[in-house]
């Protein structure tokens, strides 16, 4: 009997929860049984003991130095997801009477715009929504007077992401749940950058939020506690019981990032994934990648098969490959390659060689 996870033998293409690193899943495992020679699982500690305290200031730091995060700049773990922060941001950053600016990219930029419309007046600056969200709005003008613009750096669902960031005189707000800490990015051209942890940091149940202290308390509106950054700040993440085991698993995977290279290492392997999958998808006759050239996602490769009357046997090809979580979302069909940072270079290869294998059985 071996007690070898399984994780490495199964190719996972899931959009979210999704795939993280082995080996954290093997800290996260022993910290389930005994936390660092406290003779406590992890799972039952105070989150005020002076060792989660610790953590928690950890992977404070490691958000920092991973992101270059500069000077005035809070960093909070929060709960409700990156769906609660569709509300939150609005209701901490817009101005009673006030109005606020969204660039339309997909599913989740209309969620944040549905929750925004509930606090005050809310503006589309530009959207990608006739041509079903296949590309990325570009050369739109930004009305000046906006509270803040708000933009989701990485469609998930559609497989389209920005590779610019967009130009106001406003605040920046940013949704980054799913391509944060896969690149490089400039903190200080944001004033808000909020994600959901379970498509590149760890596990659902914990969001990371990075705001600008000094653009808070300026809406002139009663905010509720558990909805207030400034509360939340005050509290160090711990205005309330935080989800301290997500917070763990989130920063084995920031330790893990950082102990191979950082973001800069990360950037250039998720280039060659990319680079390797929609080089296939692009030269092999069968398929078709679904986002304009330009604006393809890192992160999740939308693709469809020319012929859908090879669907099945494509799909059984894959489930012998153990490839898993490649069925694309309803609104697009086809096929999502969701290419996440722990997904390594290898299973990306073993995808191309069954879409290689369909088209010499085909051919
Ligand atoms: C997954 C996702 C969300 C939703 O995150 P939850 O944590 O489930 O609320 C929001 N935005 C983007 C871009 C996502 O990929």
């Amino acid at each position: 009997m071996s007690n070898t996870p399984t994780t490495t033998k199964v190719h996972n293409y899931s959009a979210g929860p999704c795939i993280l690193p082995n080996e954290v899943f093997q800290q996260a495992s022993k910290a389930v049984l005994e936390y660092e020679g406290t003779g406590l699982s992890i799972l039952e500690m105070s989150h005020r003991s002076k060792e989660i305290v610790a953590m928690t200031e950890n992977a404070v730091a490691l958000v920092k130095e991973t992101l270059g995060v500069p000077e005035g700049y809070s960093v909070l773990f929060l709960q409700g997801g990156a769906s609660l922060q569709f509300y939150m941001s609005a209701l901490n950053l817009l101005k009673v009477g006030g109005k606020a600016g969204y660039i339309d990219t997909g599913t989740w930029s209309n969620k944040a715009i549905k929750e925004a419309k509930r606090i005050g007046d809310v503006q589309v600056i530009a959207s990608s929504e006739h041509k079903n969200y296949n590309y990325i709005p570009k050369g739109y003008a930004v009305p000046a007077g906006l509270d803040f613009l708000h933009y989701t750096t990485n469609n998930t669902i559609f497989g389209t992401e920005f590779f610019h960031t967009p130009k106001t005189d406003s605040l920046l707000v940013a949704d980054m749940s799913s391509d944060i800490f896969s690149r490089p990015i400039n903190v200080a051209d944001h004033d808000l950058i909020y994600a959901g942890a379970q498509k590149n940091l760890g596990p659902a149940g914990v969001t990371l939020v990075i705001v600008k202290d000094s653009v808070l308390g300026k809406t002139n509106r009663d905010i509720p506690s558990m909805l207030d950054y400034q509360v939340h700040i005050k509290g160090e993440s711990m205005f309330n019981t935080p989800p301290v085991y997500a917070i763990y698993v989130s920063m084995l995977t920031l330790e893990w990032l950082k102990k191979n290279g950082g973001v800069a290492w990360i950037d250039k392997r998720n280039q060659q994934k990319a680079d390797l999958l929609y080089g296939e998808i692009d030269r092999n006759p069968l398929f078709a990648g679904t986002a304009e050239i330009e604006d393809r996602s890192r992160m999740n490769a939308t693709f469809v098969l020319n012929d859908e009357s090879q669907t099945d046997e494509f799909n059984a090809m894959l489930r012998s490959a153990r490839i898993s979580g490649l069925k694309g979302h309803r609104s697009v069909g086809g096929f999502r390659a969701s290419m996440y940072n722990a997904l390594p270079v290898e299973s990306v290869q073993v995808l191309v060689d069954v879409m290689k294998e369909l088209e010499r059985t085909k051919g």
